[in-house]
């Protein structure tokens, strides 16, 4: 990074809350960034929310912000699939999405302009002759296994699969559940087929993270909790990281790291970072 940065981008889990918990400092050093003009981008692998639900659920832990200042997984996926769209010169085409996952999944497709559908709404359309063009998958706490047997039906004929993450697990207070990378290896393992992932640490994510920002990467801060999404996809990127020591990793696994993976900074909590800014 050259000099202060002027934006950062932010992860939630282990770095603003745990769970229902707010992490120490962290809504403190955010209002202090803000103040000094740095702009935020939370940034999450979690599909399943909308923008304005993990803006509502950032507010209940005392962080004021605004859904444009959220993007998740699910729109990072719906901007990758909005990119091949004018690769495949189907602007005007009108391409059929099927999306599967929380509401959030369909939410993004649809502010990308997509006539996307639901798993239900696919099936009810099946017998029509309008192919399903691409597949976004992303969790849902509500889904069904015959979700999966629509995007299977989906992947065999050939759409195009994008995964918005491959999180083996979900935190709860009972401890980890199987995610949205235990779903997708499912559909995987039923097609034979691999999706493209564009979640955290994959490079889409970063990639439209500093296009919304309107930034080059040297001039942003990724901050985030875990080494082997926050960091490692900020590193692949070129975009500077500071693990916060908050949530899942730890300074000994950040020392153990060869040096080129290692984050440029480790902070014990967020205002730590605050020199970086000011
Ligand atoms: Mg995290």
């Amino acid at each position: 990074m050259t000099g202060r940065c002027e934006a950062l981008i932010v992860d939630l889990d282990g770095v603003v809350y745990t769970g229902g918990e707010r992490c120490p400092g962290a809504a403190e050093g955010l209002q202090d960034a803000r103040a000094a003009g740095v702009a935020l981008l939370f940034m999450t692998n979690n599909a399943s929310r909308t923008p304005a639900q993990v803006a509502e659920h950032l507010g209940s832990v005392g962080v004021q912000a605004a859904g444009e200042e959220v993007l998740t997984s699910s729109q990072v996926g719906a901007a990758h699939l909005a990119q091949l769209r004018r690769e495949e010169g189907l602007e005007d085409a009108d391409p059929l999405v099927l999306a599967v996952g929380g509401p959030g999944v369909l939410d993004a497709l649809r502010d990308e302009g997509f006539s996307a559908v639901t798993a239900a709404e696919a099936r009810e359309a099946e017998g029509t002759d309008r192919p399903v063009w691409a597949l976004l998958q992303g969790y849902g706490p509500q889904m069904m296994v015959r979700d999966l047997h629509e995007a299977a039906h989906a992947v065999n004929a050939g759409a195009h699969w994008v995964a918005t993450n491959t999180d083996a697990t979900l935190p709860t207070p009972r401890g980890p559940v199987p995610g949205n990378g235990a779903l997708v290896a499912a559909v995987a393992h039923g097609t034979g087929a691999t999706p493209v992932v564009v979640g955290k640490p994959h490079p889409p994510a970063y990639r439209i993270a500093l296009q919304r920002l309107g930034l080059p990467a040297d001039r942003v801060l990724a901050v985030g909790d875990r080494l082997d999404t926050d960091i490692d996809g900020a590193l692949e990127a070129g975009v500077p990281a500071a693990l916060v020591l908050t949530g899942v990793s730890t300074q000994e696994e950040a020392d153990a790291r060869p040096e080129e993976r290692r984050p440029q900074h480790v902070a014990a909590t967020l205002p730590d970072l605050a020199h970086l800014w000011r």
